[in-house]
């Protein structure tokens, strides 16, 4: 098992050029743009224009994210590059990781120990660009909504009700609320005002679930921005800004294409909140992939309630997109974290505290394959500290419970390391029957929509909706918005709306405390806590310890 740190594995490893890389997706130069030598481009219309595959799409997603960390994007990692060893053809498709996260609390997003995407420096800082660009074409539309105001409001926009905030990708809580235009009158429109990291705007979003630019224009228009004296709505198409919005995207949306340790390609691209938008990378990465590989491994963000709840119910209904299988990835450590350990514990042997937190996995089996029909294989993903007494007692559990479970040890070995997992992948999705379906249809009223998803997969007893949730609710059937899937704003850290209930809670309410709609992006929220969509850093931010050196060689990242 591996000591060294990501940073320096990453830094051990020689990269291929990405020619090479692209040549294993039958993409000749020509096809793809590089970005430097490991980096590159893949225009869509270069792929969707000549005939493709029908690859697998496997989605890696998880039990309830603890703070001990579960390992989904180095499961995906992982299990690509084993696919690969055992001669599939097997391709990534994942999120761009932020800004934000790098300076605040440390932890990467290009996974871990021998199974990383390179060059990890590049892809955890700026990468291609993408998110500055999806940045700039919020602020252009926030630009030109105060504009409109300023220049005489003809639309008759409410100051008071402007939905739409500025984005930075920075952790900068002195933002989260401000008031805009002081000063002269020449210097604009006072009004309160706030900023959202990048990440959180429903321009990142709408990027992610775009099929391509012109459905990208269609939905940056749809975004519903203000409302006007009289009630009415105001979408940012009345203030003609989805034009140049798309045009400061056209090369944001080609999705960048990268390499693993072990040279699988990998398509990093986009990456919304998986609280208040969907958690999955872009549409047109996930559709690219499976058009150039037999197997595409993909990965949503937080626990299987949400992430695999949206990847499904918001994402491959909009996108029409089938999955074929589902690699639920648990760890003993969370799974002991779930059972009532202390963070401080959860190095030592503890079977007792294991066996009561095995229910939450169990939960998200039962969901995965009885809610959304899909075969699944559990991915053990193991770490040093885990004892022989615990490792089986999961497996063992996972046995009875009729599900295929792998110990997975890509971290330590890399793809040598995962094939186990992708031989279990491999046979569900030969044998085990796929009756992929949905947790509710999008017809629905909106509060059978939200009970649908709380009871089917959170196992809560009942939803209660606040006075403010029931106007909006009403808001949305007089607008027309109410047909849209919904997309659920609660905690990672639990089953239910309360981050402390841990393991398999039952007989809970979940209480929607609001309703927002991201039109352009095509869901309803229903806001079910207070969401963060600016975060803070912490008293000693992970950027304390990061520095570059003269030859321009990164230190303290990871
Ligand atoms: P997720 O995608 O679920 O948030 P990551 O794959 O990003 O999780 O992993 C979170 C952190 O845990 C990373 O720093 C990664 O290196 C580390 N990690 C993952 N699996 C293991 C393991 N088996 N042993 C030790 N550390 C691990
Ligand atoms: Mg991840």
């Amino acid at each position: 098992m591996s000591h060294k740190t990501d940073a320096e594995i990453a830094h051990e490893s020689p990269m291929r050029s990405i020619g090479e890389i692209a040549a294993k997706l039958g993409l000749p130069e020509g096809k793809y743009e590089p970005y430097g030598r490991y980096k590159a481009k893949i225009n869509p219309l270069n792929i969707f224009s000549q005939p493709g595959k029908q690859g697998k799409l496997i989605l890696v997603t998880a039990i309830n994210p603890t703070p001990a960390g579960e390992g989904k994007t180095t499961v995906t990692i992982g299990l690509a590059d084993a696919l690969n060893r055992l001669g599939k053809n097997a391709v990534i498709a994942m999120r761009e990781p932020s800004l934000g996260p790098v300076f605040g609390i440390k932890g990467g997003a290009a996974g871990g120990g021998y199974a990383q995407v390179l060059p990890m420096e590049d892809i955890n800082l700026h990468f291609t660009g993408d998110f500055h660009a999806i940045g700039a074409a919020n602020n252009l539309l926030a630009a030109m909504l105060d504009n409109h105001i300023y220049q005489g409001n003809a639309l008759n926009i409410d100051p008071k009700r402007v939905l739409w905030r500025r984005a930075v990708d920075m952790n900068d809580r002195q933002l989260r609320n401000i008031i805009s235009g002081l000063g002269k009158p020449t210097d604009g429109v006072m009004r309160p005002d706030g900023f959202d990291i990048t990440v959180a705007s429903e321009v990142m979003a709408v990027f992610c679930l775009a099929r391509d630019l012109a459905d990208l224009k269609t939905r940056l228009g749809n975004m519903l921005v203000a409302y006007t004296q009289t009630g009415t709505p105001v979408y940012a198409r009345d203030l003609k800004a989805h034009g140049a919005m798309a045009a400061l995207l056209k090369d944001a949306v080609k999705p960048n294409l990268v390499q693993t340790i072990e040279g699988t390609p990998a398509f990093v691209h986009g990456g919304p909140f998986a609280n208040i938008a969907h958690g999955c990378n872009s549409v047109i990465a996930t559709r690219a992939a499976l058009h150039l590989a037999d197997y595409a491994v993909t990965e949503a963000g937080f626990g299987a309630d949400l992430g695999a709840e949206k990847f499904c119910d918001i994402k491959c209904r909009l996108a029409d997109l089938q999955p074929d299988a589902a690699v639920i990835v648990a760890t003993v450590r969370a799974l002991k974290y779930n059972g009532g350990v202390a963070r401080a514990d959860l190095g030592a042997e503890n079977l007792e505290a294991l066996q009561r937190g095995l229910p939450n996995l169990l939960k998200h089996i039962d969901n995965m394959k009885n809610v959304f029909g899909l075969p699944v294989v559990v991915a053990l993903n193991r770490f040093v500290s885990d004892s022989d007494a615990e490792l089986d007692l999961i497996q063992t559990a996972c046995a009875e419970y009729g599900v295929k479970v792998a110990l997975t040890e890509v971290w330590g070995r890399g793809g040598a390391g995962g094939e186990a997992l992708a031989r279990e992948v491999l046979e569900v999705i030969e044998q085990q029957p796929n009756r992929f379906g949905f947790a509710y249809e999008t017809d629905s009223g909106v509060r059978d929509k939200i009970r649908a998803v709380a009871q089917k997969v959170y196992g809560a007893a009942d939803v209660a909706f606040s006075a403010e949730a029931e106007a909006e609710i009403a808001a949305l059937e007089k607008n027309g918005l109410d047909k849209l899937p919904v997309c659920m704003a609660k905690t990672q850290y639990s089953l239910s709306d309360d981050a402390k209930l841990l393991g398999c809670p039952s007989g809970f309410t979940i209480t929607v405390r609001g309703i927002t709609v991201s039109a352009g992006a095509g869901f309803i929220v229903a806001l079910c806590g207070n969401m963060m969509k600016m975060p803070g850093l912490p008293k000693v931010p992970a950027a304390e310890h990061i520095d570059v050196d003269e030859k321009g060689v990164i230190h303290g990242l990871f």
